[in-house]
């Protein structure tokens, strides 16, 4: 089953264009959707997800017409939103219990407990959510999003606010899923994507401004890449001779990432090009300078 998004748009009513002819084709697997706050991400999955409409566009899952068949598609997605409400007083068995049964899933006590164990929460069944880490709720968020076997799993920002070791234990709950469905990880942290995702775009101010393999977009980068230790004050005026990526604090000193064909200037070294570098470069539209 593949995802293929279509010349979307959508303008609110207050003027703001989220979504500017979007056109995305997302295959099996892990996909990541990676842009800064504000970039047009929660509502294009929103609309993926039928929950709103575009102004104009088409999506079609594998047969499906998304914006025409919604009853359809809802039975074959799980939605996992940015924020979404527990109720605390209830263990995480009966919720999901509950929502089984508003789904009519067959087998239901089977399904719940298989759920459970395949999140990491089988354990912790009998608890009220009330109680859950951020980790936890995250991980009963995907549950809820498992149940009726979707084919395509939308999870919006899902590890903002988890400690390290909570976010790779997610990750690699994601990464299991990702091995028979479609998923689509919309996050502005872009290590997400590096460890998770083998597509990805990067999308900003409602506009697709790159697809691509995570491992062939860094490639493209190779060799331009240039890193120097700075002091806070040379920066603008580096800023003016060269195109600065990005600077990174390392051990208290900070360095700058310089893009160009040849050594800027004595001092800097070649640094192997990673994925931020592909992030900052796509959003300077350093790529659209150089070839023009
Ligand atoms: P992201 O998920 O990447 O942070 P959003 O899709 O939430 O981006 O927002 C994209 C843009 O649309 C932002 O400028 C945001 O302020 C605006 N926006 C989002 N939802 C609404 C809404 N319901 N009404 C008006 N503007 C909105």
């Amino acid at each position: 089953m593949r995802l293929e998004i279509d010349n979307l748009s959508k303008t609110y009513a207050n003027g703001v264009r989220a979504l500017d002819q979007v056109s995305l084709t997302v295959p099996p697997g892990m996909f990541g959707l990676l842009g800064p706050n504000g970039a047009g991400k929660s509502t294009l999955m929103r609309t993926i997800a039928t929950l709103q409409e575009p102004d104009s566009g088409h999506i079609r899952l594998g047969e499906l017409d998304v914006l025409r068949e919604k009853d359809a598609v809802r039975r074959t997605l799980g939605y996992l939103p940015q924020e979404f409400g527990l109720y605390p007083k209830v263990t995480a068995q009966r919720l999901l219990d509950h929502f089984a049964c508003l789904k009519g899933i067959a087998n239901r006590k089977e399904t719940v407990a298989a759920l459970l164990r395949q999140t990491n929460l089988y354990e912790v069944r009998n608890k009220r959510l009330g109680g859950f880490s951020g980790g936890m709720r995250q991980r009963f968020g995907i549950t809820v999003a498992l149940l009726g076997d979707p084919k395509l799993i939308i999870v919006d920002e899902p590890t903002a606010g988890l400690d390290p070791e909570e976010r790779v234990r997610f990750l690699n709950l994601l990464a299991a899923i990702g091995e028979t469905s479609v998923v689509i990880l919309s996050t502005h942290i872009v290590e997400d994507v590096a460890e998770l995702c083998s597509r990805m775009a990067i999308i900003d101010r409602g506009r697709i401004l790159l697809q691509a393999e995570p491992a062939v977009a860094i490639g493209e980068l190779e060799g331009r890449i240039w890193r120097r230790v700075v002091q806070p004050e040379e920066l603008a005026a580096l800023q003016a001779r060269h195109r600065v990526i990005s600077t990174r604090l390392l051990g208290g000193r900070r360095s700058v990432r310089v893009y160009g064909e040849s050594c800027p200037e004595p001092g800097f070294e070649a640094v192997a090009a990673d994925l931020e570098d592909v992030y900052f470069v796509t959003l300077h539209s350093l790529r659209g300078e150089k070839a023009a």
